[in-house]
């Protein structure tokens, strides 16, 4: 199957995507179930805020993330599922909005509001490093209300097999309040907050932005091990005429808590919305089991170490 039968609306001008996202989300809240249910179960969710220093982490419990939580994405698996980011293997009522390669889609599982998966038309692996302008372009094109996300292959995307963005509402983003983005200048500036660690760039040019997230994938590829992706999330938002983007080094993706078989068991697999501040718990029960020490531990295990990122700062910032 092509995409044609899948696609309410093509955006001809960036411009015109927000008022398109608006109809797409109208059209599919009235026709595709799971997404009517899946936005009705947010106003129900369970969260807790932790707040220390000037940093606002929120917890939610969503049992709706089971899926993606636990996503098995290891090679052989991934192979032996159909992807469901091909039109052929999705559900019949789902619709999308076609702009430039890529199809935004509404996520029927989402962690906050207006959640969208974005995939390339093409299935084809998940890797940065030739799409950094298509993810400035489109975090400029879903206006400023939205932010766009990139997860790795490595690093809690659930289809490290079809590339994809993702983009959701940003005011409920912490981090995005703890930045002060009315402040921000041209500048790039790294930044440690509640155990992560980030780098901060903020461009009025794309290019320029384009050019300091490459820079930084070529410094952390070259301590890297294997000349696979290194391990990021990545933010992208488009403020004040200029593209703020935060990128995330990795350690690991799934902490140790992910996988303990006794009630110290957290179902947590940090990707770039929980690098940003909002932690999903998709089973109900282990909530109560993530406090302020709990979490800060988390963070600390899945984010970069001290000496690389240090190293990291110095070539990128
Ligand atoms: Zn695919």
């Amino acid at each position: 199957m092509s995409w044609d039968k899948k696609l309410l609306a093509t955006a001809q001008t960036a411009a015109e995507l927000p008022g398109l996202i608006d109809r797409l989300f109208e059209q599919q809240l009235r026709n595709w179930q799971t997404l009517a249910e899946g936005e009705a179960s947010l106003a129900g969710i369970k969260s807790k805020t932790l707040s220390t220093d000037n940093a606002r982490i929120v917890v939610q419990a969503n049992p709706g993330r089971r899926k993606s939580t636990h996503a098995k994405v290891d090679r052989l698996s991934v192979a032996k599922r159909p992807c469901f980011l091909c039109p052929a293997n999705m559900p019949a009522e789902e619709r999308g909005i076609g702009f430039e390669e890529f199809v935004i889609l509404p996520n029927p599982y989402p962690v906050l509001k207006r959640h969208c998966t974005i995939p390339a038309r093409q299935h084809s692996p998940q890797r940065l490093d030739n799409r950094i302008a298509a993810m400035l372009r489109l975090a400029r094109a879903v206006g400023h209300e939205m932010l766009v996300f990139y997860n790795g292959p490595r690093c809690g995307a659930s289809a490290p097999d079809h590339f994809h963005f993702q983009a959701c509402r940003r005011d409920a983003i912490g981090l995005l309040e703890q930045l002060d983005l009315d402040a921000l200048q041209d500048q790039k500036f790294p930044l440690t907050s509640f155990g992560r660690r980030m780098i901060i760039f903020n461009n009025r040019e794309i290019k320029k932005a384009q050019d300091n997230i490459a820079d930084a994938l070529a410094a952390l590829a070259s301590t890297g091990a294997d000349d696979l992706e290194p391990l990021i999330n990545v933010l992208a938002l488009f403020w004040n005429e200029r593209y703020l983007t935060v990128l995330f080094p990795r350690a690991k993706h799934r902490p140790k808590c992910f996988f303990a078989e006794d009630d110290s068991q957290i179902a947590i697999s940090p990707a770039a919305l929980e690098m940003a501040g909002i932690l999903v718990v998709a089973e109900p029960d282990h909530f109560d089991r993530l406090d302020q020490a709990t979490a800060r531990s988390i963070y600390e295990e899945v984010t970069i170490d001290r000496d690389r990122f240090s190293k990291l700062t110095e070539v990128v910032t």
